[in-house]
């Protein structure tokens, strides 16, 4: 699976939009500080589904919308759209491309998009699981990552292993269905008092 293409606009500094294309070997992202090579990642992470404000240097997600300079004026949505190559079916879906998008508008609401028809953020989740590739995964190291991983913080050393392995995935559905079982418990203590009421 390859990364091919990333394509922002209205994405923090990016109020005009940009395309990316990812050929193959390495691909170097290089300009003087402040340019916004970094928002570069903080896009690809964004659209994989990142909610923590603080992991997108954000204080919240409305700061993540271009919000204008001198001469032009802040915008009302962010787009970030990702594109993958998955000729080797590593992504489990039928076709070989994959294009993810997200948007995000300053009156709070957001959209997720699989292949341009609108999706829940958890169709994204669930597809990256054990892919190595997600919001949470060891694609995207920076700098404090290396640091949490050496030093084992927050069991991340673990984790790593787990998203490696294909473990993750197992553990998510645990965890769905611990939650689910909690919520039909709570309806059957709902049923009974019903009973109790009408009986
Ligand atoms: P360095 O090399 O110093 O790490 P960088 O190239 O990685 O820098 P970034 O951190 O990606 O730079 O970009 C910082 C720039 O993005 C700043 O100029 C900041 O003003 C701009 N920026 C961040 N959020 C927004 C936003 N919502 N609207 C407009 N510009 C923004």
């Amino acid at each position: 699976m390859q990364l091919s293409k990333l394509e922002v606009k209205g994405f923090k500094s990016f109020g005009d939009k940009i395309t990316v294309n990812f050929d193959a070997g390495i691909t170097g992202i290089v300009g003087p500080n402040g340019c916004g090579k970094s928002n570069i990642v903080d896009a690809i992470r964004w659209v994989l589904g990142e909610q923590k404000t603080k992991a997108l240097r954000s204080e919240k997600m409305e700061n993540i919308i271009f919000n204008g300079t001198k001469n032009r004026k802040p915008l009302q949505m962010a787009e970030v759209s990702l594109t993958f190559n998955n000729t080797k079916n590593i992504l489990p879906t039928e076709y070989a491309q994959v294009s993810l998008t997200r948007r995000y508008y300053r009156t709070g609401e957001s959209e997720y998009l699989l292949n341009g028809v609108t999706c829940r953020l958890k169709d994204i989740t669930n597809l990256f699981l054990d892919t190595g590739i997600g919001s949470d995964s060891y694609a995207i190291i920076e700098l404090k990552m290396v640091d949490d991983i050496l030093n084992d913080r927050d069991n991340s050393r673990r984790n790593l292993f787990e998203e490696a392995s294909g473990i993750s995935k197992f553990k998510v559905r645990k965890k769905e269905t611990f939650r689910k079982l909690e919520d039909t418990d709570k309806d059957l203590e709902r049923v009974e008092d019903l009973l109790f009421e009408i009986v």
